[in-house]
C-alpha cells in the first residue's frame, strides 16, 4: 500500500501510443532506470522514482488505489473513469495535474459518409457505438438529446457496417481510420492529450517532496519544448521594430556594444524560430542572428 512507501511510483503505458513519449519525458526530467522493458516494473536509479508499465486503462485505478502516486495517461481515459465513479456516486480519486502536449486527439461523433449532417438534433433515437459511454452520456445529457449508447470494448469503427449502431463516438487524430471505414467526423466532444495524473488528495510524507521536485522539472521541460535562445545585435532605434516581431519572447537581456548605438540582445523565444522569422527580423534591423537550443531550465 501507499502507506510507509518512500519511493515514488509512476504508472505509464507499457506499449501503445503513449509509452515511448512518456518515458522520453520522464528521462528528460532526469529519471533513469535499469531498463527492463518487457517487465512490469522499472527501478529508478537516479532518484527513488520507479515506473510501473501497464495498460493505459488501469492507470486511473492504480492511482485511486494508492498503488501508484502518479500516472501518464490520455485525458480521455482519466475523464472516462471519473465519469464512471460519478455514476456510481463514488468520490473523485484522481485528477489532471499537467497537460503534457503529446498524444493529442479528439473524442468525436462520426457518421456514415452518406449522411447529410444537420446538427445534434439528428441524433435523437439513434444508436451510438463507443468505448467511452460515460463521456458520451454526459454530452448527450448536456445537449438534451435522447439516443441509445451501445457500449463496445473495441473495433468501434466497424459497428455501423455490422449494423450494431447508426454512428460512433471514438477517438480521432488524422481521421484516416474513419475514412477507411466510410465515416466522417461531425462533432468533437472532447479535446484530449496525454496528461500527468495524480491523486485528488495531496500525496503524504517523503513522496510529496519527490513529486514536487519531479513536477518542477517537468514544468521546466514543457516550458522549453519549442523554446530557443535567440542572440542578435540591433541598432538602438530599430529595437522596437525588432521586438514587435518577438511577441513570444521573454523580456530580453540587453547590453551596449562598445558604448555605441548598437545593442546586443539575448531573448528566450517560445515559438518556432523558422528561417522566415529570421529573415523578417533581419529586415527589421537585427544583425548576427543566432538560434541556440535550450537544454534545461529551472525557474
Ligand atoms: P493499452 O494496450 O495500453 O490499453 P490502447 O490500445 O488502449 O492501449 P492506444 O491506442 O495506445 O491505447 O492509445 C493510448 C492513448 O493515445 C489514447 O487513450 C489517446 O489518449 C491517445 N491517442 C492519440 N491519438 C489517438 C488515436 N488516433 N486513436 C486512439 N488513441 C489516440
Ligand atoms: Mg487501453
Amino acid at each position: 500500500t501507499a502507506r510507509g512507501r518512500d519511493r515514488l511510483r509512476i504508472a505509464i503505458q507499457k506499449n501503445g501510443r503513449l509509452g515511448e513519449p512518456a518515458r522520453a519525458l520522464l528521462a528528460s526530467a532526469g529519471l533513469a532506470w535499469c531498463e527492463s522493458r518487457d517487465k512490469l516494473f522499472c527501478h529508478g536509479e537516479s532518484l527513488p522514482v520507479d515506473l510501473l508499465l501497464v495498460r493505459d486503462d488501469d492507470i486511473p485505478g492504480l492511482i485511486a488505489d494508492g498503488v501508484c502516486d502518479l500516472g501518464i495517461v490520455g485525458r480521455n481515459v482519466l475523464l472516462e473513469q471519473a465519469g464512471e465513479r460519478e455514476e456510481a456516486r463514488r468520490p473523485a480519486s484522481s485528477r489532471e495535474w499537467r497537460a503534457l502536449g503529446f498524444g493529442g486527439c479528439r473524442l468525436s461523433l462520426a457518421v456514415p459518409e452518406a449522411w447529410d449532417w444537420q446538427g445534434t438534433a439528428q441524433l435523437a433515437g439513434k444508436r451510438i457505438a463507443t468505448t467511452y459511454p460515460n463521456q458520451l452520456r454526459a454530452w448527450l445529457r448536456a445537449q438534451d438529446v435522447q439516443a441509445d449508447v451501445v457500449v463496445l470494448s473495441g473495433s468501434v469503427e466497424i459497428a455501423p457496417r455490422l449494423g450494431q449502431a447508426d454512428l460512433i463516438c471514438d477517438l480521432v487524430s488524422s481521421g484516416a481510420t474513419l475514412a477507411a471505414n466510410q465515416l466522417k467526423p461531425v462533432v468533437d466532444i472532447l479535446y484530449s492529450e496525454a496528461v500527468l495524473a495524480g491523486p485528488v488528495q495531496p500525496i503524504g510524507d517523503a513522496r510529496a517532496e519527490l513529486a514536487d521536485l519531479l513536477l518542477r522539472r517537468i514544468d521546466g521541460v514543457l516550458r522549453i519544448r519549442d523554446s530557443k535562445l535567440l542572440l542578435f545585435h540591433t541598432a538602438r532605434d530599430a529595437l522596437e521594430r525588432v521586438m514587435q516581431l518577438l511577441p513570444d519572447a521573454e523580456p530580453p537581456t540587453m547590453c551596449v556594444v562598445d558604448g555605441s548605438e548598437t545593442l546586443a540582445l539575448q531573448a528566450l523565444c517560445h515559438g518556432a524560430m523558422t528561417w522566415q522569422r529570421l529573415e523578417d527580423l533581419k529586415r527589421a534591423g537585427a544583425r548576427g542572428l543566432m538560434v541556440l537550443p535550450v537544454e534545461r531550465m529551472l525557474a
